[in-house]
């Protein structure tokens, strides 16, 4: 297990993520060849695309091998815009590698898949792509993660270039070496190659003789400090998150992709080799002799098979052993086991703590699930999912085909917790995190389903919710058997803000309130008015019946006019979805988009000039943000882009 490197790469949309997991795949595919390149001759300039495109890399988790370690990639999502769905791939992760596009620097997702591993204590390492292009600056973008991401960036690997300008090759910081990209550096150029190293080995030095003592007194003297003993100590400050290493090149050239892989086995843990939250905070987490538990994290369909993409979390799990889900209600015995390896799979016997497999087959897990050995069944923490927030009719041009595209969607929203389907009077209703989301979705059912069908316009979900605490007591009678009943329920609602939907405590103990709280659990999952509301819990005072076997109907009669009082009572109102905004602009256009913000009814937060022209940051509704890419697109004559994503409910304004 100490030679496993668990990691996936998560980056702003076209930051080049796809570009580099292909390249990482390939290049640890060609294990023999990639040895040679180490010494930094001209070998690199082979260049395969046709051939590295080839390779599909839309399996959920990879295996290669690198040198005497074993890596496993997990794909982030393609759409990865969406941070409810990184949150499932992060929860399954040793590390990160976090992408930054050379010329745009620090993005709003970067930002937000940031803090989502920090908040994860998951370790984050950097890599500037892109340097081939123009435009692009290392420098720049690495004092942009120092500001945005309030980080202490250390680069590891410079870029070098040639006298013309052009990106050329890579020094090691920490060692020295260089990579020249093609032949040797010309003399003039190597005397300033050998000036700018030194200056980067200094800056490493001075990062790491803060806190010891020992290289500071080195530094102090003019000895100059092994690469190795730097590499110790730097990856001991990156473990404790007090620096990041930050490495470069550009993914599409294959240039700085090995020393990027060197970077991931020097720097990254290994599963239990920090004290960790969630996974493997499981007891006995790590330790292949006791009882068998894995975490289910993807749920994949490929073609007409179910891949069920699986972490062992203790045990050891092979072909032939039994198994059953963690809250019940499923179990099979192993038949088969594979690993994925870039484009193929191949069969293993067994699998152990660490490792991702496939367990092939429709079993009806779903992700977040756990299976275990049925001696010690164990439910393991699983991620949370936001609820979607927008919904869209998709309807088909033939009716006979509506089955058909049901299926696909169903089959889709399997495979991606943030989408939901639901079938409304005869009306495909589906829901998603965002237009973008729902879009591909469009796409993906289209190309799975193979039928034509039409999207409605967009619709945001509104949610309920209450502003104050209130009150409620009612009272039921009636005949039960011959003789009077009488039902008594008194209920109290109480804002939350932040909880998500609906949740009911009960307050008083004893068989009658239980059996209420039972059924205002079942109201919520029948989508009753408590269960469409959100951020608020409902507690149960008092649940009581005159007859000597609580009489459940009565009860949940009682209980329910008792909630609509108290509902009444604490000023109910209506929640809408807010987005987080990041637009650009030139900066001559700036007034214009500011001015059709503001008409949008949107909250400006922050307005800077920068390298890239005008940044607007800030919130807004959602309902208002619709079609909002297209608009500044043509408010900006090509020239704008903007982010958004999902930041939560906020009441509804009311009309002035
Ligand atoms: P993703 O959205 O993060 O998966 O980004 P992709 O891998 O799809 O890359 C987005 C675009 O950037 C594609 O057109 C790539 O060819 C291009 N790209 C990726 N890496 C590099 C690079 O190192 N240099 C240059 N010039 N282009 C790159
Ligand atoms: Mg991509």
């Amino acid at each position: 297990m100490d030679r496993l490197r668990t990691f996936g790469i998560v980056a702003h949309i076209d930051a080049g993520k796809t570009t580099l997991t292909e390249r990482i795949l390939f290049d640890a595919g060609a294990q023999g060849w990639i040895g040679s390149v180490d010494d930094g001759t001209a070998a690199m300039d082979w260049m395969p695309a046709e051939r590295a495109r080839g390779i599909s890399i839309t399996a959920a988790a990879s295996r290669v091998q690198w040198g005497r370690h074993v890596m496993q990639v997990v794909d982030t999502p393609g759409h990865i815009d969406f941070v409810a769905e990184v949150e499932r791939c992060l929860h399954v992760l040793d590390g990160v590698v976090v992408l930054l596009d050379g010329i745009r620097g620090v993005e709003s997702q970067t930002e937000a898949v940031w803090e989502q591993a920090g908040s994860r204590g998951l370790p984050r390492l950097v890599f500037v792509n892109k340097l081939d292009r123009e435009g692009a600056d290392f420098a720049a973008v690495v004092a942009e993660m120092a500001e945005r991401l309030a980080c202490r960036p250390v680069p590891v690997v410079v870029p070098l270039f040639d006298d013309a300008g052009a990106f050329a090759g890579l020094g090691d910081a920490l060692g020295g070496r260089v990579q020249w990209f093609a032949g040797k550096p010309p003399s003039a150029v190597a005397e300033r190659i050998t000036a700018e190293l030194l200056a980067a080995h200094e800056r490493v030095v001075e990062a790491v003789a803060d806190r010891d003592d020992s290289v500071f007194a080195d530094a102090l003297a003019g000895r100059r400090i092994a690469a190795d003993r730097l590499r110790r100590l730097l990856r001991a400050e990156f473990l404790a998150g007090r620096l990041v290493p930050v490495l470069c090149g550009a993914a599409l050239w294959n240039r700085g992709v090995d020393w990027l892989l060197d970077a991931v086995v020097d720097y990254l843990p290994a599963p239990v080799e920090m004290p960790r939250q969630g996974l493997w905070a499981t007891p006995d987490a790590g330790d292949p002799a006791a009882p068998f538990c894995a975490f289910v994290f993807k749920v994949q369909h490929v073609d007409a098979a179910t891949w069920n993409f699986v972490r062992v979390i203790r045990g050891s799990f092979g072909v032939g052993d039994v198994w059953v889900r963690g809250r019940g209600g499923a179990s099979g015995t192993c038949a088969t086991l594979w690993v994925v390896q870039a484009d193929r799979h191949t069969d293993v016997e067994r699998a152990e703590p660490g490792q991702i497999v496939v367990l092939p087959g429709e079993f009806a897990l779903r992700t977040g699930d756990s299976i275990c050995a049925p001696s010690a069944p164990l439910v393991l923490p699983a991620p949370k999912f936001p609820a979607p927030v927008l919904a869209m009719v998709f309807e088909p041009e033939r009716a006979e085909d509506r089955p058909r595209l049901a299926q696909s969607l169903r089959e889709l929203a399997v495979d991606d917790p943030t989408l939901r389907v639901d079938v409304d009077r005869d009306r495909l209703l589906v829901r998603g995190m965002g237009e973008l989301h729902l879009e591909i979705v469009a796409d993906l059912a289209k190309a799975r389903a193979g039928v034509a069908f039409h999207c409605s316009r967009p619709q945001v979900d509104r949610r309920e919710t209450v502003e104050w605490v209130g009150h409620g007591e009612a009272e039921v009678r009636a005949l039960v058997a011959g003789a009077e009943c009488a039902a008594v329920c008194e209920v109290e609602v109480r804002p939350a803000p932040g909880l998500g939907p609906a949740a009911v405590l009960d307050d008083v103990g004893g068989p009658a309130a239980a059996a209420v709280v039972a059924e205002l659990g079942l109201l919520a999952a029948a989508g009753l008015r408590v269960g469409a509301m959100h951020d608020l819990v409902v507690v149960v005072q008092r649940a009581e019946c005159s007859a000597r076997e609580p009489n459940l109907p009565l009860l949940e009669q009682a209980a329910t006019k008792a909630l609509e009082q108290a509902i009444a009572a604490a000023c109910p109102c209506d929640l809408e979805p807010w987005v987080v905004f990041e637009a650009w602009c030139p900066e001559e256009g700036a007034p214009v988009v500011l001015a059709d913000l503001a008409a949008r009814g949107a909250e400006v937060e922050a307005v800077a000039a920068g390298r890239l022209g005008a940044r607007v940051g800030g919130r807004a509704p959602l309902a208002s943000m619709l079609g909002y890419v297209t608009k500044l697109r043509s408010i900006t004559r090509g020239r704008g882009r903007v982010d958004l994503r999902p930041a939560g409910l906020r009441p509804v304004r009311r009309q002035a």
